[in-house]
């Protein structure tokens, strides 16, 4: 078994994720690869499930982590909702059998024939980000003779202590309503025709290792739950968001488990036992059930670096290249040779397209590598640049391994592109 990646372990020196050898799947398949342990996923969801058994909960899967739609089948199967940021996902979540009565639309800058899809198919509610948002949405269901449930989501202004590009909690981030400014956006929210109050939401940032944050946001959280009911405003469901980290190197995130077990302490002990909970995790979920699988194809040593060239690069995972995120690398096939210390890099044209710096392996070319923990913000965030097709999705359950996704062919890269005459 290697750290944080409790499906994907070796066995006689090759690579398997749960009953599958990546070598033969790269074999069948192709590389550049993403395959995913279902089975992971489902225990990662479980540990929220335990949680929260017992209570009145939805868990709404952060369909932006990964977004492909087996991957969404296996959630909504499995009773969850999804937690969405566009149309896009919308549809995604509908075509994967999702319950739209169980989706919750957030995301900071919602089009008004965005809103109107979501009315019309009836999603749970709307996490509203801003005061100018509650207008709109007002006159969209209004013009649609429907009516908008609405949580406003709050800006804790708490520190989650993780990278800057994915802290969303803090002041001088563009998400939520400030704290200050909640009550009053309530009362408004409460004016409003088409509009009906239901909960109230944070979401504090991304790949959070600790519980105190969440604690802190949660007392902030419940003081103005507190004040706004003190208006007569009712609210239903508290949704505490998602970010709960998962180890790529050696972090010590809290299980979910643990943490949410001490967030529903936190409620209890505060009196709010009888409202209804919600989660939205994402990476947490996805992150740990997946890797990237890629073929070495040049090996080029020199007196001042030695780069191993694979055939995957920063169009299929941005992670180190946009977060300098460190990935585990571990070759699919242990060889008997001392480890030489390669930089790990993709073929496309950028210096920052590299997977991995300074890593200790012992492969040749025609070897494959495989990147862990690749399940969360990589395939979807795949790009096409270069002129690269995206790559393949698998789906290993056991001993069986299902493709997911065709890897995308040159002629799907140019569907839809007009030549001048
Ligand atoms: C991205 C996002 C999530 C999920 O974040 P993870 O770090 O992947 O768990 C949840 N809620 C909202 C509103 C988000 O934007």
């Amino acid at each position: 078994m290697l750290p944080g990646a409790p499906h994907v372990a070796y066995r006689d020196g090759l690579l398997f994720v749960e009953d599958c050898e990546l070598n033969a799947l790269a074999a069948e398949f192709g590389t550049p690869l993403y395959v995913y342990s279902q089975t992971a996923m489902l225990a990662s969801l479980a540990s929220y499930q335990r949680a929260l058994a017992g209570r009145d909960h939805l868990i709404c899967y952060a369909m932006k982590a990964n977004s492909s739609l087996a991957v969404l089948q296996t959630f909504a199967r499995a009773g969850c909702g999804f937690d969405i940021v566009s149309v896009g996902e919308l549809e995604r979540a509908i075509a994967a059998g999702g319950d739209t009565a169980k989706v919750m639309f957030s995301g900071v800058g919602k089009t008004r024939h965005e809103m109107r899809r979501a009315l019309e198919v009836g999603v749970l509610c709307f996490n509203v980000e801003s005061e100018a948002e509650l207008d709109v949405l007002s006159q969209v269901a209004v013009q649609s003779g429907l009516t908008a449930k609405v949580s406003l989501r709050v800006n804790p202004d708490v520190d989650p202590r993780t990278h800057p590009y994915i802290s969303t909690g803090l002041k001088g981030n563009k998400f939520g309503i400030a704290h200050e400014r909640a009550v009053a956006a309530y009362l408004r929210a409460a004016a409003l025709p088409g509009l009906e109050v239901t909960g109230i939401d944070f979401h504090i940032g991304s790949q959070i290792t600790e519980a105190a944050p969440y604690l802190e946001a949660l007392d902030r959280l419940l003081d103005l739950v507190e004040g706004v009911e003190a208006h007569g405003i009712a609210l239903h469901h508290i949704d505490l968001g998602g970010g709960l980290g998962i180890t790529y190197a050696d972090e010590q995130p809290p299980s979910a488990e643990a943490l949410l077990s001490a967030l529903l302490e936190r409620i209890d002990e505060r009196g709010h036992s009888h409202r209804r909970i919600l989660f939205e995790p994402g990476r947490s979920l996805v992150g740990n059930a997946g890797v990237l699988v890629s073929e070495v194809l040049y090996l080029k040593p020199s007196s001042v670096k030695n780069f191993c060239v694979v055939d995957a690069g920063m169009n299929d995972l941005i992670r180190p290249a946009l977060y300098q995120a460190w990935m585990r690398i571990a070759a699919c096939t242990l060889r008997d040779e001392p480890p030489v210390i390669w930089d790990v890099v993709g073929p496309v044209c950028e210096s920052g397209d590299w997977l991995g710096r300074e890593r200790p392996l012992a492969v040749k070319a025609g070897d494959c590598v495989a990147v862990l923990s690749a399940g969360a913000y990589g395939m979807s965030l795949a790009s096409n640049y270069n002129s690269r097709g995206r790559a393949a999705e698998v789906m290993v359950s056991g001993a069986d391994a299902r493709l997911i996704r065709d890897r995308e062919q040159p002629a799907d890269l140019m569907h839809g592109e007009h030549l001048l005459d």
